[in-house]
């Protein structure tokens, strides 16, 4: 039988429906408008359609956005400098650096000296280890998409095996310590794992982040298992052009797995939403309010 298409661009429509629900409730209320501030240094062409992406969309849920584009050659000190000011402002309740920074930054430093309430990227050190422990935190927002749509394809993820493959601290260890905490039993693979294809096949569940087109085949996925596509990569088309495709193989995957995320419209919308989504919590955290049910784990 076919795998049901998680179709994560409606799911992330959803969701950001939900966002400005909140976001309305919350200026009706209490007087309050969540505001995201993204920081764009340099001119990578990718970065920078993402950063005006991001914008739009946190202006269409009724939030506040405010853009700081700097220089490539902007010194350490300055970027510095303009966290603290956001940190400090209190219309502003969600930071986020653009990455990957130019090479001259250190992007530990510059992620840890966001405030870690506003941190909603959730890559502060703190909320490493807030996530790490199961305490509230700003989590990942990629992971988190990839958790929204596990749980509501499956209800209760407890028991299932999970396999992520990928260790990153961006997608591969929070989206481990997620399933951990919804009660699966993880696996992580990374570039070092020995027969992969038989760990994969032990999964329930199988998340691939590792950015390699196509990498995973149909005949490593146990029937009816949930297929999970964070990648995004380009590849050219035998016509000519490009296309973006994913880290598993679409087609022979989703001859065997019980469901799938496609790639584009998988994965990719759900980040924004969750962008979106924790800059919420975050604002209600921030307020002494309850964080919104469903938008957080
Ligand atoms: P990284 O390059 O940081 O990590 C890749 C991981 O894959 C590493 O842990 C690496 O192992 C592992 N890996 C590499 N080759 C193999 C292999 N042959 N077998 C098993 N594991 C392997 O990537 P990211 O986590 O940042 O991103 C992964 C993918 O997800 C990329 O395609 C990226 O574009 C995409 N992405 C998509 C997002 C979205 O919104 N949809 C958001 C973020 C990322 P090791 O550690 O041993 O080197």
């Amino acid at each position: 039988m076919a795998a049901t298409v998680i179709d994560g661009k409606a799911f992330a429509a959803r969701v950001r429906g939900q966002v400005a629900t909140h976001v309305a409730a919350l200026k009706a209320d209490h007087g309050i408008t969540p505001g995201l501030a993204v920081v764009l240094v340099g001119e990578d062409p990718a970065s920078e359609v993402y950063v005006r992406s991001k914008g739009k969309m946190t202006l269409e849920v009724g939030m506040k956005s405010v853009e700081h584009k700097l220089d490539a050659e902007t010194a350490e000190a300055d970027l510095l400098a303009l966290i603290h000011q956001l940190n400090n402002d209190p219309e502003i309740h969600g930071i986020l650096v653009q990455l990957p920074l130019p090479d001259h930054l250190d992007e530990d430093l510059v992620i840890n000296s966001i405030d870690p309430a506003k941190d909603v990227d959730g890559f502060h050190i703190s909320n490493v280890g807030l996530l790490g422990t199961g305490q509230d935190s700003m989590v990942p927002c990629t992971p988190l998409g990839c958790l929204m749509m596990l749980r509501d394809h499956h209800g209760s993820l407890s028991g299932l095996n999970a396999v992520v493959i990928g260790r990153s601290n961006i997608v591969g260890k929070p989206m481990a310590q997620l399933l951990l905490g919804d009660s699966c039993t993880v696996t992580i693979a990374h570039s070092r794992t020995k027969d992969l294809p038989d760990v994969v096949r032990r999964a329930d569940i199988v998340v691939a982040a590792v950015g390699r087109a196509q990498m995973v085949p149909g005949d490593w996925i146990k029937p009816g298992a949930t297929v999970i596509d964070v990648g995004i990569n380009r590849i050219e088309k035998p016509e000519g052009g490009t296309r973006l495709v994913g880290d598993v193989d679409y087609d022979s995957c989703a001859a065997v797995a019980g469901a799938i995320t496609p790639v584009p419209g998988g994965v990719g919308p759900m980040t924004i939403a969750c962008l979106l989504a924790n800059t919420v919590t975050a604002c209600c955290r921030a307020n002494g309010l309850p964080a919104p049910e469903g938008l957080t784990v």
